[in-house]
Order: structure tokens, then sequence, then C-alpha cells
């Protein structure tokens, strides 16, 4: 790499050389996630194979969409790959929380409680579960009873608290498996089984419901696959493999997709109408490119976790401990380190490099926000994207990549935009 490309071009070396020594010590996490990528690629193309996916399948309908071949087999061939009854994979969905929205309207009734026991879910969902008489239709509008366990102090799950908290009206237990925003631990999928079996031997008849958004393909099992009835995520995260351009998924036992498909369309329509327009081949293909995909951006948030933790930031998850989602965190202390990070990866990006993000007050969040978001697809955060809320301890979540170079290139462009700051200083390398 030329100096000229990379300003001071001997900090640029000693972050390679960093890099190199991250890599090695790296290796083995790297291989294990490789293989989870590959059982992954396999198993969907298992599906494919099964359903005998066509050319013709990508052409896509337009009007109402009926017997859109396409879009039947594309959610028959993502209940095999999460191992669900049935699926319903639109473009129709317009965000990861109008997805999950569908299915827990989908649901619950006036009566019935809805009990997240993984803690406040994440920040878009605090309006769709609203207050009672808010008039803007929210669940608790709607009669919808909630409540939630919150995890005990070192993150875990409260199974005291669960068991003391479902009762009679309990009708679905909602489970956030990502950390999303927030500083704790996210849940495995043997996690989430063992929440399925505990809140079932409480109560046989309880939905289990899984925000699944940035979990896709992280393990070799999907919620789906240990009990789970309802999950939800959204295609411009893991499973649209950046070629999706909008939509999101549910997934889960034949009942529970059925009843949300009657909430994204009308009662007694559900799944049968939609055109899927251009939006198909992107489906199909993005599926197919996912574990893959996701496997390069685990990487990346390893490699980010071993050079920052070796700086003496703290991470979270640490770069040697096992993945379920994409995001890593890591904690700045001061808001000119984090701002100078956030900015680092936007300039790393292949598509608006040249904006330099600010903090700014985004409706909704308390504390102004900074997000680096150089992507193909707007908002897109399986693509490398970087964001934090300008408060104490000052924490940068970071997620995506489509290429492990890109993820590598955007860690070591932010480290050098800190160092070039005067913000922390990188011992020159000696053979
Ligand atoms: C992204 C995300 C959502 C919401 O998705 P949007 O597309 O931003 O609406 C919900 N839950 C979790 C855990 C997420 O990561």
């Amino acid at each position: 790499m030329t100096t000229e490309m990379h300003g001071n071009g001997e900090l640029w070396e000693n972050l390679l050389r960093l890099s190199e020594e991250m890599e090695d010590k790296a290796r083995d996490a790297f291989r294990r996630i490789d293989g989870i990528a590959e059982r992954n690629q396999w198993k969907v193309i298992e599906a494919f194979k099964k359903h005998q996916v066509s050319d013709f399948h990508f052409a896509g309908s337009t009007g109402y969409g009926y017997n859109d071949r396409g879009r039947e087999i594309l959610d028959l061939v993502y209940a095999d790959v999460f191992g669900a009854e049935a699926a319903l994979v639109r473009p129709h969905f317009a965000s990861g929380t109008h997805t999950i929205s569908c299915a827990l309207f989908g649901v619950l009734r006036p009566g019935d409680e809805l009990l997240y026991v993984t803690g406040k879910p994440y920040d878009t969902l605090h309006k769709v579960i609203g207050k009672p008489g808010d008039g803007k239709g929210s669940l608790r509008d709607w009669g919808v009873v909630y409540n939630e366990v919150p995890l005990l102090e070192d993150g875990g799950i409260d199974w005291q608290g669960i068991e003391a908290s479902i009762g009679e009206r309990t009708k679905v237990i909602g489970v956030q498996r990502s950390r999303g925003y927030d500083w704790r631990a996210s849940f495995t999928v043997a996690e989430i089984g063992e929440i399925v079996k505990r809140v079932k031997a409480i109560k046989s008849d309880v939905i289990v419901f899984v925000d699944n958004c940035y979990g896709e393909f992280t393990e070799l099992l999907e919620p789906t696959e240990v009990g789970v009835d309802l999950m939800a995520g959204s295609l411009i995260k893991n499973p649209g493999g950046g070629l999706a351009e909008t939509g999101g998924y549910i997934a889960g036992t034949r009942d529970a997709v059925e009843a949300a498909s009657y909430r994204l369309t009308a009662p007694g329509i559900g799944g049968e109408v939609g055109a899927m327009l251009g939006t198909l081949r992107s489906m199909y293909q993005g599926l197919f490119l996912a574990p893959h995909l996701v496997g390069q951006a685990v990487k990346g948030s390893v490699f980010a976790a071993a050079l920052f933790e070796r700086l003496g930031f703290e991470s979270k998850p640490k770069w040697h401990e096992p993945r379920t989602d994409l995001i890593q965190a890591v904690r700045f202390g001061q808001a000119d380190h984090l701002i100078a990070f956030v900015q680092g990866i936007q300039a790393a990006a292949a598509v608006d490099a040249h904006v330099v993000p600010e903090p700014w007050d985004m409706p909704g969040y308390e504390n102004p926000v900074i997000m680096a978001a150089g992507t193909f697809i707007q908002g897109g955060s399986l693509e490398l994207s970087a964001d934090a809320p300008i408060r104490e301890p000052y924490i940068a979540y970071m997620q995506g990549g489509l290429t492990y170079a890109h993820a590598k290139y955007g860690v070591l462009t932010a480290l050098r935009r800190l160092v070039e700051s005067g913000l922390i200083v990188i011992k020159p390398y000696i053979p």
C-alpha cells in the first residue's frame, strides 16, 4: 500500500503488523467461523435443491400476485433452512420492527399477556408495545398486557422471576437473541432452547417468540430448530445476504405464521397475495450468499475485538467468546474516541466515504446518536456499519462487512483515525 493512499505510511505498516499478530491469535476462532458458514451454506443449497428452485422462480409477479411460484417456493425454502413448519418472506415488510410487530399482533388478542424474559426489548419496539390508551394502535392500546422480566445483574436469565411471572393470561414469551445496542450478552440458540424447555414446563401452551435480528447463520442451528414457535428478522440484515433490497421474514409453526400473515395483509387473505415485483432474484441469491457473508462479518467482529482489547479497551463479546450475532461492542470511555472510531468506519466505506458523520438528535432517542453507514442498501447492516449513542461509557456498536477485507480495512482505518487525532498511541513495531 502506498503512502499516498494511507497518509502516514509508517503508521499503516505498524497497523498491518499488529493485524497479523491478531489474525495469528484468532486463527482457531476463524476456522470455527468458517466451519459454521460451510455447514449453513450446505443447508441452504439442500433446501434450494429439495424445492427445485429454477430460473423462472425469480421472475416476480404484479397486481395481486396470485400463484406466484417464486414467492411460494421462497417461503418453503426459508421454512426448511430454519427448520420451521412455515415461513413468510416478503418485501412488504418495511423493516425489522414492522415484521416483529406483525408477528406479535398476529398471535396476541386483547387480554393476553406478552412477557419479555430477556429484559427490555430493542428501542423501536417500545412504541409497538406502547401505552394503554395511547391512541396509536399499539399492543397495549388494544388491550394486550405487557410485562418483562429484567435480566440479572450479571446479564443472566432470571429463572425464578420468570417462573413467578408466568400466569393465566401469559400467551407469548418474548426473547431477544441479540444484545441489540445494550451492554449485555446475547443469547445463544442453546440458551434459547433452555428458555423454551423451562417456560413450556410451566405453561405448555405459551408461544415462544424470538426477535432473531442479527442472529441468522451465526450458529449451526436457529431458534425454530430448538422449539421456538415464532421468530422474525430483517432482510437488510443477515438473511438478505447484502442483496435483498428490503423486506423481512417470519418463520415458525403453521398456525402462528398464518396468524401473522393476516396481520401483514388482511384476515382471510394472508400470504396468498402480494406481488413480488422484481425482488425475488435478490432474495434467493441473497439467502444463498448469507451464510458466507455472515461468516465474513463475524470474523470482522472478532478481529475488531482482538485489536481493541490488545490496545486496552473493553469489548463485548471478547474476541475468543462464542458468537450468536454480528454485533461487536467496544467501550471507549471518552466521547472523542468514540466519535473518531465511528468516523473512521465511515471513511473506509466504498459508498459515501467522503461524508463525515456527526452526532445528531435522532427522534425517539434520549442522547445524540452518531452512525456510520456507507452502504449500498440504505441502513443495511450486514454491511459494515457502526452506531453509538453519545453517552457514558461511550460504547461503539459495530457490525457487518460484506467481505472480511472490508471489515478489517474499516477497523484499521478507524484505529488510524484515533492515532492521527492524537487520542491513542501505538508503539512502533520492533522486529
Ligand atoms: C435491527 C433490530 C430490530 C429492528 O429492526 P429495524 O429494521 O431497525 O426496524 C429489532 N430487534 C433487534 C435485536 C434488532 O437488531
